[in-house]
């Protein structure tokens, strides 16, 4: 493989957005150069690499390639609505280099020969892949099996459901809840909902509505109170037991506000969002209806008004997009059998850098969430840094472009997003220092991406 040099670059990190030019030999990033003045890091970057091929970026954005530690790419079980193939052929297309699917699956990943079995299923994807092992109420001597030895490199976090959604992977007794929150050496991951004030939400709109249940009714159906109440008691375990814990897709101001009174005390905590509750409010359910139904519930403008400040601020350290596709005939049922789950992987880069532009968030943060503090929450090393030595997972992202969001992008054919205009187009994406999207299309090269590697992660 020859060199190459991309200059006049605007070097996008979680500690700088500035000019600058970067290297590439044999996959990985070979040299990072920083200047007041692109030509000033050009010139240094061409008298070290001489020989390199040149790539003018004509001062794009060149950052790490996302890690999306949050996706649900239905294989097995499910891939009537999306594969692994197709999962990451979106992803990469929004600029994520590396995905971490979630357990829920047809069978579940609740055991290390189901966690196999999906390794199989993944080894030809064109990204790099990993995987959650799912918790349920009997599974812990599995789990405990799994964070011995070699197994245990093979997969990111235990995913646990305080709350069930789809698949009904659920987690209700507290005695169990304990163990897993005392476990070593693996983030807990929790969907954080609290299963009884669901079950009695929905139960109390089928008392008001009969069958007719409206989608506007789905965030007093699952409530602020139940993300409250379990988030407080996850909370609570985590500083008592000492917990490495990851909250998913928080979806409330005062969860915002709890986390971070929290991580004073604990520095184990981090918390995660979506592009989701970051853009949708609970004005869109008569807009949009099923399209918008997802677990947690999309909440008020006041939410997102403080998780787009929780975000900023790094409360919120990771950006996931709870990619959960389902087949737009499903998404067209009455409330009480849409499933919920929106489609956006390929999107969720895109509509945080429109965010960022519209709220004057640093992009700073955005590289922070969207690949280096998840990198460092599940010990994945090597990727979702721009630094000598890693390797070249590469997005290049124009900021003032804009585009039109479409569900043609996903397997399932729809998305909430769709005809909204955002800012960010996702032009060239590197796998391993590799072309795989070139000006906003994939290439022919059809090389496997590399399976994930999990390093052991403490406090
Ligand atoms: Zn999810």
């Amino acid at each position: 493989m020859t060199d190459v040099l991309f200059v006049n670059a605007t070097l996008l990190t979680g500690a700088r957005c500035g000019p600058g030019a970067l290297a590439v030999r044999d996959g990985r990033i070979a040299g990072l150069w920083q200047a007041d003045r692109a030509e000033d890091a050009a010139g240094e970057a061409q008298r070290a690499f001489p020989q390199a091929a040149h790539h003018d970026l004509g001062g794009k954005l060149l950052l790490a390639g996302g890690i999306d530690a949050h996706v649900h790419f239905r294989e097995p079980g499910g891939t009537a609505k999306e594969d692994l193939a197709s999962g990451s052929e979106a992803a990469l297309k929004g600029g994520v280099t590396s995905f971490v699917d979630m357990p829920n699956t047809t069978p579940p990943t609740v055991s290390l020969a189901a966690l196999r079995e999906k390794r199989e299923r993944a080894a030809a994807v064109r990204s790099h892949w990993g995987f959650h092992l799912g918790a349920t109420n009997d599974n812990l001597a599995e789990i405990r099996a799994a964070l011995q030895g070699e197994d245990a490199a093979l997969f990111g976090g235990i995913k646990v459901f305080m709350g069930s959604s789809t698949g009904n992977l659920l987690v209700d007794r507290d005695a169990v809840l304990e163990e897993i929150f005392a476990l070593r050496g693996k983030p807990v991951l929790i969907h954080s909902e609290d299963e009884g004030l669901v079950r009695a939400g929905l139960e109390a709109a089928r008392q008001r509505y009969g069958e007719a249940i409206p989608f506007s009714a789905h965030p007093a159906i699952r409530s602020r109170e139940a993300c409250l109440r379990s988030t407080e008691k996850a909370l609570d375990m985590a500083v008592r037991l000492g917990t490495r814990l990851h909250i998913l897709h928080v979806s409330t101001a005062e969860e915002a506000a709890l986390i971070r009174e929290a991580k004073k005390s604990h520095p184990g905590i981090t918390a995660e969002t979506s592009a989701n509750y970051l853009w949708f409010t609970d004005k869109d359910y008569e807009r949009l209806g099923g399209a918008v139904k997802c677990n947690p519930a999309v909440k008020t403008a006041a939410d997102r008004d403080a998780l787009l400040e929780a975000f900023a601020d790094g409360t919120l350290d990771t950006l996931g997009s709870d990619h959960a596709p389902h087949l737009p005939e499903e998404k067209r049922r009455p409330y009480a059998s849409c499933p919920s789950g929106i489609p956006s992987v390929r999107h969720s880069l895109p509509v945080i850098l429109t965010l960022a532009r519209r709220h004057g968030i640093p992009l700073t943060r955005v590289a922070a969430a969207f690949s280096e503090n998840i990198a460092r929450i599940l010990g994945i090393e090597g990727r979702g840094r721009l630094e000598t030595g890693a390797f070249a997972d590469l997005a290049v992202v124009d900021p003032d472009e804009s585009f039109r969001a479409h569900g043609a992008d996903y397997k399932c054919g729809w998305t909430p997003y769709e005809g909204e205009t955002l800012y960010g187009a996702v032009k060239d994406v590197y796998v391993d220092g590799l072309p795989v999207i070139v000006d906003g299309r994939p290439t022919a090269d059809r090389r496997p991406g590399a399976p994930l590697v999990f390093h052991p992660v403490s406090r």
